[in-house]
């Protein structure tokens, strides 16, 4: 097969590495790619959401499969465009990536299959909705409709929070139109997990759990990041409980979109929270996540590449896919001044040999190589260090070594990845 890879992340580059295993594979091109992608396959230097550059390319190299990275090439209609160009692609059509594109679009799919989530209300004016919440009291969520880059939701202690959240979305318009109209939440208490699985209009496949590290300081301190780090599985939601979750909260889903003529064909990422009551949604998203799918694709045991095809075809079958019981972690090697201005430029070095520890891989994200070809840092998240083990204690240990393998001044990386998880473990 001719594979075309969209994205530049470590993500992507974990995908690379799982696509360049098949046997089945002729030839790998990455769009854009990065250093790291460079070494599986061919990078093209096109835009993640050039949509008409990319099915160009796909055309002329006579692509057999499309593989989405990020959400930006899907909700900008790649996926469609593909299929209208008689491309498979392994990802959702812009109509289905609206499970990830608006909140009060994936509510309305919830309530009409009966998907237990927070309750909710969508206003389309402030009035309204500071109405709404001083009425309710705190703790409240209110989020942005649209897609904000992660900046869209506000998890309101108090009822002025909740306040200055609206004010700032929908009259000052920080969020521009994706805060036009805000969905406000019940706040959900418990443990937060991610549940993946491969889909095909009414069938899901599980891939696994994590549970990420969002804040850039250590204990979960300071601002949101894309993530800084992720263990799988989380504590205490073995496969058993993951499947339960798929049934709840993923199979019902794929069903009403059958159902509204929009199936979904693609990686489903299932944001939920443990509560007393139960798995509960929060939100889904239409591909892997970064660092999770990392830490999720090293234990993969069988072929990734006929499984996104079969995702594409609409012919997923679970018999073909395996993954190891192994735990696993993904430690983000970020650069001094993220998530604000990272530095750029630092030179780094030891990959090779931290790489070679066992059961270690490094994926490469915000890297390029300079005129002397040596690896230099070129973005906020430059590296995601990741170990497998036969404890999470075991996986951790590894992660952490191969990081000190590493010589890089401007690396900035959290310490306590997966502590949580192995206090929750032993308490
Ligand atoms: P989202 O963009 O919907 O994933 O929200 C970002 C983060 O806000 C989530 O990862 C949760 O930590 C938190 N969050 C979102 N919705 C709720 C909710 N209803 N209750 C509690 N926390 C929430």
């Amino acid at each position: 097969m001719r594979v075309l890879l969209v994205g530049s992340g470590g993500r992507e580059h974990a995908m690379a590495a799982a696509i360049a295993r098949s046997p089945a594979l002729e030839a790998l091109f990455i769009a854009p790619g990065n250093p790291g992608t460079a070494a599986l396959g061919t990078n093209v230097a096109i835009a993640v959401d050039d949509v008409p550059a990319l099915v160009a390319f796909a055309r002329a190299e006579r692509i057999d499969l499309v593989v989405p990275g990020p959400e930006a090439p899907l909700v900008a209609g790649l996926a469609d465009a593909c299929r209208d160009g008689g491309i498979p692609c392994a990802g959702p059509s812009r109509a289905a990536a609206e499970l990830e594109g608006s909140k009060s679009f994936t509510k309305e799919v919830c309530d009409a299959a009966h998907i237990p989530t927070a309750r909710w209300e969508r206003f389309d004016s402030a009035a309204p909705a500071l109405d709404f919440v001083r009425r309710r009291g705190a703790p409240i969520v209110i989020k942005a409709d649209g897609l904000a880059a992660g900046k869209g939701v506000v998890v309101a202690m108090t009822v002025t929070e909740a306040e200055d959240a609206i004010r700032s979305m929908m009259d000052d318009a920080t969020l521009g139109a994706a805060g036009q109209s805000v969905v406000i939440e019940e706040c959900l208490i418990g443990d937060e997990v991610s549940l993946f699985a491969f889909c095909a209009d009414e069938t899901a496949v599980l891939i696994g759990a994590a549970q990420d590290h969002k804040r850039i300081g250590e204990g979960d301190t300071g601002p949101n990041t894309g993530g800084m780090g992720a263990v799988s599985p989380p504590t205490g939601f073995d496969r058993a409980r993951q499947e339960a979750a798929l049934d709840l909260l993923v199979r019902p889903m794929l069903a009403e979109m059958v159902r509204r003529g929009t199936p979904f064909r693609g990686i489903i990422f299932a944001g939920l929270m443990l509560t007393a009551e139960g798995p509960k949604l929060i939100e889904y998203n239409v591909r892997f996540g970064d660092p999770e799918a990392q830490a999720l694709l090293i234990r993969l045991q069988s072929d990734l590449l006929p499984a996104l095809a079969s995702v594409a075809a609409g012919t997923l079958d679970a018999a073909d896919i395996r993954f190891s019981d192994d735990h696993s972690i993904s430690i983000v090697l970020a650069a001094r001044g993220y998530p604000g201005k990272p530095a750029a430029g630092g030179v780094i070095t030891g990959l090779e040999d931290a790489a070679a520890e066992p059961g270690v891989h490094i994926f490469h994200a915000g890297t390029r190589r300079n005129d002397q070809g040596q690896i230099v840092a070129a973005g906020g998240r430059v590296l995601t260090i990741c170990a497998t083990g036969a404890t999470l204690g075991e996986a951790r240990s590894r992660a952490y070594h191969a990081v000190e393998a590493i010589t890089w001044d401007d690396a900035v990386w959290r310490r306590d990845i997966g502590d949580r998880a192995l206090r929750a473990a032993s308490g």
